[in-house]
């Protein structure tokens, strides 16, 4: 069953090399490598820690998965999506939380990422009460900005929530957790699919169809809390949250930015396919006009990711 992490495609670096072999002269890391300090959160099945790089100096996040753990959990398949997500998207965006590594010992599985200072955009979101609308359109428009590039690459992420969304040291955005991703034309997904409540799609509700769509709605949801301060769609148990999600009912509290408004109800469309910037039948992806939307005309999509972020407000 360890054979899962060795499928590593060859222009990959990572290295599935079990520590208590042999250290050949090109060795990927192993966990011998890292000064490995202060844990930095727990997940269901991973713990994630800080540590440097021996090498280089170069501080990380570790999410480390027990094997014992993982198999009784039948979580194999969640680990092995989660790395097979990050090596499809590569370094290729900053929105995206980068594996640089991957490596295994006789207990348990590393993963070496991107490491994000500033913890969750529900972090965040929970501090401030809610945010500005001006931070909500920076941080709306570099998410819009990391689920276009993952979609083009045939990722569909499929639990999008504040949550997933960690921020770096300069106040950016890095999705993560794809464990429950989708990747398109891999024939890999984690069998079960369970997104969370307050975030998925109506369609998922009824049919559980998958689509890139529905990371859009979850999109919209992330906007309406971040502006709102609070869940657009929330009851007193998941089934009652699902309820509300089927009926679509959702009210915006009085004072919301009027362009975030429009935006929101834009996003939060029943039809998957008439959301705005979801792909149409036979036509491409529509980001654009997501993009050009007026709630981001203020938003320099070049400058996105040099320009310093807004103050938290
Ligand atoms: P679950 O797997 O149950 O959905 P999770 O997604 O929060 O939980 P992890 O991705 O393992 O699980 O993360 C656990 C915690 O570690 C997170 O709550 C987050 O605060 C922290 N964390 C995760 N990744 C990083 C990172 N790259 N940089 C800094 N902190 C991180």
């Amino acid at each position: 069953r360890n054979l899962a992490l060795s499928a590593d495609p060859p222009e990959s670096k990572m290295s599935s090399r079990s520590t208590s072999r042999a250290p050949s002269k090109s060795r990927g890391p192993t966990i011998e490598d890292f000064n490995v300090g202060e844990t930095l959160g727990e997940g269901s099945y991973s713990t994630v820690l800080l540590a440097t790089y021996l090498r280089t100096g170069q501080k990380y996040a570790i999410k480390t998965l027990d094997k014992n753990y993982l198999i009784r959990k039948q979580k194999m398949a969640t680990a092995l999506t989660e790395k097979n997500a990050l090596l499809r998207l590569g370094s290729g965006h900053p929105g995206l939380v980068r594996l640089h590594f991957a490596f295994q010992d006789e207990w348990s599985l590393y993963f070496v990422i991107d490491l994000a200072t500033n913890g969750e955009l529900q972090t965040l979101i929970s501090r401030m009460g809610s945010l500005s609308t001006r931070c909500s359109r920076y941080y709306a428009a570099q998410i819009i900005d990391a689920i276009h590039f993952m979609h083009d690459k045939g990722v569909i992420h499929r639990d999008l929530k504040p949550e997933n969304v960690l921020i770096d040291e300069a106040f950016r955005i890095k999705i993560t957790d794809f464990g429950t991703a989708k990747i398109q034309d891999s024939g890999l997904e984690a069998e079960r699919f369970v997104g969370t409540a307050q975030y998925i799609a109506p369609e998922l509700v009824s049919s559980n169809e998958t689509s890139r769509s529905s990371d859009i709605w979850a999109f919209g949801c992330i906007v309406y809390q971040m502006i709102a301060g609070r869940f657009a769609f929330s009851g007193l148990s998941e089934y009652l949250t699902m309820q509300k999600v089927k009926k679509m009912e959702y009210s915006f509290p009085e004072g919301f930015d009027q362009q975030g408004k429009d935006l929101v109800q834009k996003l939060l469309v029943r039809d998957p396919q008439q959301r705005l910037g979801a792909v149409t039948e036979g036509s491409d992806n529509d980001m654009k006009a997501l993009y050009s939307h007026p709630f981001f005309t203020s938003i320099n999509w070049k400058t996105l990711w040099t320009d310093p972020a807004p103050p938290l407000e």
